[in-house]
């Protein structure tokens, strides 16, 4: 029996590429294993991001995360759901894996120098970043972990610190496997420039819950194809986001259609465009819904999010327990 760990960063409104590479895996594992699926609105991880130290922003963001997850078919009743600053033992659990970890190994995880490079002075949490992602996902024990691709090398890691824990310590805990959604590892930032990101900004992004007015006006003037520059020339979808994103929201023979007509030079990229926008609305509009709804009972979302820390500490509990008397902390 798997027992399936994700989180998921509040540092910014959860986008397309959150959905179709990580969140819609969330659900359909949810399905299968029930409480034995453990999903975290990472707030501890956002500290990361320097953009984060907004103190309202952060809670607000952390709630939204909720509603979001909530929205697109997640139930809290039949999962665990729950906010990581809730259960301070993913904290303790890092801790002591910060300590199998040598510093050289972080330096060379790409998520670190790719966000690294952008600040002006790094935080050392990003830096530790992946010993709190393992310590998420090993504070249960967890051995499935639903992701994106940009999340491999933070697994392999869990993996080797589980391995460093068990030689260490002994046999404790089980190497976690990720598991992706193979048709979206890692979606395309409507900008062009590489992977969508919440943290980017909004002109990375298709949000889940984005008005699809403020869609459309993304994608009118996203980038296609750059060889085709008129009309007649004979375009090619293989590099082009637009037709990244068909093959997410379209039915099949509108990806075909698409496919054929835009290397024959059948259909202009507005057209083509304006085809997309239908499956985009059909996709979202419901989720869309879903979660008006649920934003006019808040209180239900905290009651969830309480239930849920509960729920995982009573998981962690034992694990926790564990690892302390197998590291040799004093017992009283
Ligand atoms: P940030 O920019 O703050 O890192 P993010 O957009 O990368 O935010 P995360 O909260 O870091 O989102 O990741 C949540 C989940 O969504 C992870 O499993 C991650 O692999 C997945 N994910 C994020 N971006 C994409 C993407 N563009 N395509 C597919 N999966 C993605
Ligand atoms: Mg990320």
């Amino acid at each position: 029996m798997s027992r399936v760990f994700s989180g998921i960063q509040p540092t910014g409104e959860p986008h397309i590429g959150n959905y179709f590479g990580a969140m819609r895996n969330y659900v359909a594992l949810g399905e299968q294993y029930g409480k034995g699926s453990i999903y975290c609105v990472v707030d501890l991880h956002a500290l990361t991001n320097p953009a984060a130290f907004d103190p309202r922003l952060l809670a607000k963001r952390t709630f939204e995360m909720a509603l979001a997850n909530f929205a697109v078919g997640l139930d809290p009743s039949r999962v665990v759901f729950f906010a990581q600053s809730h259960v301070p033992e993913h904290q303790e659990l890092s801790w002591i894996f910060t300590n199998l970890t040598p510093v050289g190994e972080l330096e060379r995880m790409t998520q670190y120098k790719d966000k690294a490079g952008a600040l002006e002075s790094v935080p050392a949490g990003l830096l530790m970043y992946p010993v709190l992602m393992a310590a998420d996902i090993l504070l249960y024990k967890a051995d499935t972990v639903p992701v994106g691709e940009d999340q491999t090398q933070h697994i392999e890691l869990t993996r080797e610190i589980a391995r460093r824990f068990n030689h260490t310590f002994g046999e404790t805990f089980p190497e976690p496997k990720a598991v992706y959604n193979k048709d979206a590892l890692r979606i395309p930032g409507v900008d062009g420039h590489g992977k969508m990101s919440k943290s980017k900004g909004e002109n990375s992004t298709l949000g889940l819950l984005e008005s699809l007015d403020s869609i459309w006006q993304k994608l009118r003037a996203a980038p296609t194809d750059p060889a085709r520059v008129r009309r007649t020339d004979p375009g090619n979808p293989d590099v082009c986001l637009i037709f990244d994103y068909h093959k997410l929201f379209s039915d099949l023979p509108t990806i075909e259609m698409v496919d054929v007509e835009c290397r024959r030079a059948g259909i202009g990229c507005v057209d083509c465009k304006k085809k997309l926008m239908e499956g985009v609305t059909a996709t979202l509009s419901p989720i869309q819904q879903r979660a008006a709804e649920l934003a006019q009972h808040p209180d239900d979302i905290r009651d969830a999010l309480a239930q849920g820390a509960k729920e995982a500490r009573a998981i962690a509990a034992p694990v926790i327990a564990e690892v302390r008397e197998k590291v040799g902390f004093l017992k009283l």
